[in-house]
């Protein structure tokens, strides 16, 4: 089959030809590219392009592609066999080494996807709280579990508005989804409802509306009214979790939240999704306690094996932490000073906004001019930049990114 008609053959039998919506690159305006294979830094097409990824499977691979000792930890593991539905060491040993870097999560349980996690820690604190009311933020993604597919909207307003198709009102009536950054509007809402809040769920530094940090004081002041009225904060860190730094957003912060929830790195690219927190709260999770979660394959053995190695390497290289951040600031100083367009940066993220305004919330993010995100991402392409193909996205380094990758981002974007 010719290389390029992988797509046309792939839409054949998939839905829209992909797993994910994303990946199909509607909003870059061309087939997306078929990748074969990856190597530290770079992830390689099937017709042979070699690009430097800024993807990074959404963030998964903190350690580049095809580490050494995720792959080693892996290869060994699956000579014993795929999965065994029991209970094997190496949960016990990967909650062991995630609970040494996050002093919060007393207890923990490993699901297959960020989806799982949030959807189950939220059940988790409506189960403890005997509330309903969830709250979210705008342009914060938490996975497409039903009730939380609620699009930005009218702020205070009780009634949500699914984002999606397929979403009964009766399911996101529960849903309240506020503006980020903005203490006062939260503040009103739980003042005035907070006997029927369960929790508030949010991304600490939230990473789907491009990147976005919260104004100093927001997660404070988001720690302190839930603390006031029993309510549970939940931090979804499935992207931040072990990208702000060993302990996440909340170590960086120094807010201590009661759930937290964790994907992405903690399953070193194999599907993982996990969340865990205060005793008291886990205890209430099935078997001890009547909140009923499960899976078939939770706590696999191969994921479980490549999180080990992933979460050890980190921990023995922590000052990668401060050489990523290094860097990606160095790279935003400089696209400050040259590109046309606004730069977010945390840790080993940044996120390019197609707009001269700054912006620190959903509304800001979506005032995008999305035919100069097409035209500057075909330019990155050409060149051997492989960045998260649409607006609203984070892009990510890895331990083995250095300062001239990001010097090539610079080079298709500044004329200087
Ligand atoms: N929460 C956050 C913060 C995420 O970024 C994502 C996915 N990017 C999810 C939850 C859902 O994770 P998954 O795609 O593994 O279901």
């Amino acid at each position: 089959m010719k290389k390029n008609n992988l797509f046309r053959e792939a839409r054949k039998f998939l839905a829209g030809g992909v797993d994910s919506p994303v990946r199909a690159f509607k909003a870059v305006g061309r087939d997306p590219v078929f990748m074969k294979k990856g190597e530290g830094k770079y992830i390689v097409a099937e017709d042979g392009r070699r690009f430097i990824d800024f993807c990074l499977s959404w963030g998964a691979l903190i350690l580049g592609h095809n580490n050494p000792a995720v792959r080693g930890a892996v290869t060994a593991a699956v000579r014993n066999g795929t999965s065994f539905g029991a209970p094997t060491q190496s949960e016990t040993e990967l909650a062991r080494l995630i609970i040494s870097c996050i002093p919060s999560i007393e207890r923990i349980r490993f699901v297959n996807s960020g989806t799982e996690a949030v959807m189950s820690a939220v059940r988790l604190a409506r189960g403890f709280t005997g509330r309903d009311v969830v709250i979210k933020f705008d342009g914060c993604y938490h996975g497409h579990s039903d009730g939380l597919l609620v699009s930005a909207g009218s702020g205070v307003a009780g009634l949500a508005r699914s984002s999606s198709g397929g979403v009964p009102e009766d399911v996101v009536r529960n849903t309240v989804s506020l503006p980020f950054n903005d203490p006062g509007s939260l503040e009103r809402v739980i003042t005035r409802d907070h006997k029927k809040i369960a929790c508030v769920l949010i991304e600490p530094v939230p990473a789907n509306m491009g990147l976005v940090l919260p104004r100093e004081g927001f997660l404070e002041k988001v720690r302190k009214l839930t603390a006031r009225y029993g309510i549970v904060l939940i931090f979804d860190e499935v992207i931040s979790g072990f990208r702000m730094g060993l302990s996440g957003a909340q170590g960086v912060f120094g807010i201590t939240p009661d759930l937290t929830t964790l994907g992405k790195i903690i399953g070193g690219g194999l599907p993982v999704g996990a969340f865990g927190g205060r005793k008291e709260i886990m205890d209430h999770l099935s078997p001890d306690g009547d909140v009923y979660q499960a899976g078939t394959l939770s706590g696999n053995p191969l994921t479980m094996a490549a999180g080990i190695a992933t979460v050890k390497r980190l921990k023995e290289r922590r000052k990668d932490y401060a050489r990523m951040e290094k860097l990606v600031g160095d790279f935003a100083g400089e696209w400050q000073k040259c590109a046309p367009y606004t730069i977010n940066h945390a840790a080993s993220m940044f996120a390019i906004f197609y707009t001269k305004r700054p912006v620190s919330n959903y509304t800001d993010a979506c005032g995008q001019d999305k035919n100069e995100f097409r035209a500057h991402y075909r330019r990155c392409l050409d060149a051997g930049i492989y960045l998260p193909p649409a607006t609203c996205e984070t892009s990510f380094i890895s331990v083995c990114h250095g300062a001239g990758d990001l010097e090539k981002i610079l080079r298709s974007a500044c004329r200087c």
